[in-house]
């Protein structure tokens, strides 16, 4: 019962009940299409179960709390020593340890078929919920690729990376079951530009001491982090652990936070090494080639995760628009907001086809050229098209809820602080833009990969022609995100092609609205036959 004005009490109506205790996979058509082609069970693989336990009111709780109690770095001890150590709330600490014991950081290492599947479907329920404290968790899964650069030192960590019992104790990794790694990279004169890097490297005996700073280094808490630094021989990739094998406390120290935009629950650092013990990964001058083996795979997260939040902002909306009338009609019936809800169902149909089209192409890419090929030139342009769309169609999803979309009482209004990130971090827009031309340029199999991208009808063949007309242009970097935009939404619509079933049958509509011309605002475009589909599937 609301009290209002004039004393007497009413229950509030035609207002919409909370959104929770949601069935994550079980309600989400393109996610369960989508496992289900990769071979994967959902009951078999956990994934079911996992949809309910993220979308259970308890954990969106957990959510909230983490956020609106967000971690603090104490810098010194009570008595004057430096003590280098981030406090979370306790929220966050058991959304780590849930996510861990679902093996987001590490499962996609593991033997068997599907795995990538299984991982990707994971990280887009439980990125939906609450996205900060996935970003160590993405850092580690990754870090392994870039281990491989040193088998010794794999061979070291893998069984750390693989275990699942989450460890927030502040002590040496090799006493601990299960590590969590980060990734040190930019500094204060450059982020994109890492041959920029001025942080140093000294060789000492079998290990290096590197001296320098970091300007972002998130999730300090992790046991060791992957940093490029220049060595006598060149930019070198590093892996820099917490504690010295002494079992001291190596040479971090953290200057502060940052104030974020979003992403709140999540610590990231600014950070000062003074001569920090690190052991070398990879060559010396080879840095970049070692830490984009970690890159591919944190961009590819980077498009799950953002495809997850879309549907997630969807979801929001069509619950609302279930639940709330006006002129005397529900909202879910009204044709302009059908029409908005239908277009924005398209966009995650799509979205959630291409990335996990995607996510299987790195399970396939052992034994095949082509998807290797595919995996090495699709994820910059998924990274992205997709981390692009998610702030604009966050927006229009919040825009469904009215006047309640903007306030902090419901999740969507963080998950819109949270939803220019993933674009910025792990290369933005223009880098990814400029490795997609410098993949169809210099590496084999690229073009090929175009080619077979668009004998997906006659909308794929003028695209690929597009594509390789701007390419062939003395103008191809100007025309970067072009081309990048034009590969993304090719690759979406052969996903959803390849898809069959229903999801191929909007494959049209999706070609039609997003292939064949300038795009305009959500819901400003006619998909005929299509909406109803896509509805009934929403
Ligand atoms: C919350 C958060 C957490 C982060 N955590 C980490 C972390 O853990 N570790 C880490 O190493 N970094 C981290 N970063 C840093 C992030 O990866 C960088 O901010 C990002 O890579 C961009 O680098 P920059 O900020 O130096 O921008 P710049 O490199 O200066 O780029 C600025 C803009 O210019 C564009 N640009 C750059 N070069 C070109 C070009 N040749 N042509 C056209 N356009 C170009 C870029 O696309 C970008 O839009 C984090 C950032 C944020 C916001």
């Amino acid at each position: 019962m609301a009290r209002i004005a004039g004393g007497f009490e009413a229950a509030s109506f035609n207002q919409p009940p909370p959104f929770e205790d949601i069935d994550l996979f079980g309600g989400d058509r393109p996610l369960g299409d989508a496992v289900l082609r990769a071979g994967v069970d959902p009951e078999a693989s956990g994934l079911a179960a996992f949809g309910r336990e993220f979308g259970a009111r308890e954990t969106m709780e957990l959510g909230r709390l983490a956020n609106e109690n967000p971690p603090r770095l104490r810098v010194v001890e009570a008595n004057g020593d430096r003590a280098d150590r981030v406090e979370f709330h306790p929220a966050y600490h058991q959304l780590m340890r849930r996510s861990m014991a679902a093996g987001l950081h590490g499962s996609a290492w593991e033997a068997g078929a599907g795995r990538m599947t299984e991982r990707a479907a994971r990280l887009y329920m439980a990125t939906q919920i609450e996205a900060g404290h996935l970003c160590p968790l993405v850092m580690t899964n990754a870090a392994a690729a870039a281990l491989k650069a040193s088998p010794a030192l794999l061979d070291a960590w893998l069984p750390h990376i693989l275990a699942r019992e989450y460890d927030e104790a502040m002590r040496p990794w090799f006493q601990k079951k299960a590590v969590t790694l980060g990734m040190g990279m930019t500094e204060r004169q450059c982020g994109s530009d890492v041959r920029a890097i001025i942080t140093k490297a000294e060789p000492c005996g079998d290990h290096y001491e590197i001296s320098g700073h970091k300007w972002f280094m998130s999730a300090p808490m992790c046991d060791a982090f992957l940093v490029l630094a220049q060595a006598p021989s060149g930019l070198t990739c590093f892996l820099m652990p917490r504690f010295r094998p002494d079992g001291s406390i190596n040479a971090l120290r953290f200057q502060r936070l940052k104030d974020k935009l979003g992403n709140r629950s999540n610590a990231s650092s600014e950070v000062e090494f003074d001569g920090a013990y690190a052991e070398r990964v990879g060559e010396e001058g080879k840095g970049v080639r070692t830490i984009i083996a970690m890159a591919q795979l944190t961009r590819l997260d980077c498009a799950i995760s953002a495809a997850g939040q879309m549907r997630f902002g969807l979801a929001q909306a069509a619950h609302h628009a279930r639940h709330r009338s006006a002129f005397q009609r529900r909202l879910v019936d009204q044709p302009a907001m059908r029409a908005l809800l239908a277009d924005l169902a398209l966009e995650t149909e799509a979205n959630v086809a291409l990335v996990f089209r995607l996510a299987l192409a790195y399970e396939r890419a052992e034994k095949s050229s082509f998807e290797a090929a595919y995996a090495r030139l699709v994820t910059p342009a998924a990274k992205y098209l997709v981390t692009k769309l998610a702030p604009g169609f966050i927006y229009e999803a919040l825009e469904c809820l009215g006047g309640n979309g903007y306030v902090e009482d419901l999740p969507i209004a963080r998950l819109y602080r949270e939803a220019p990130l993933n674009a910025i971090w792990e290369g933005s827009g223009n880098i990814m833009a400029l490795d997609i031309l410098r993949a169809l340029r210099s590496e084999g199999g690229a073009l090929a990969v175009v080619e077979r991208l668009g004998a997906a009808g006659a909308a794929g063949e003028r695209t690929v022609a597009g594509i390789k007309e701007r390419l062939a242009s003395g103008e191809a970097e100007a025309g970067a995100r072009v081309i990048a935009e034009r590969l993304a939404r090719l690759a979406a619509l052969a996903a959803l092609s390849e898809a069959g079933g229903e999801a191929g049958s909007i494959a049209e509509a999706y070609a039609d609205t997003r292939l064949a011309g300038p795009r305009g605002t959500f819901g400003a475009c006619d998909m005929g036959a299509a909406q109803e589909r896509l509805l009934s599937r929403l």
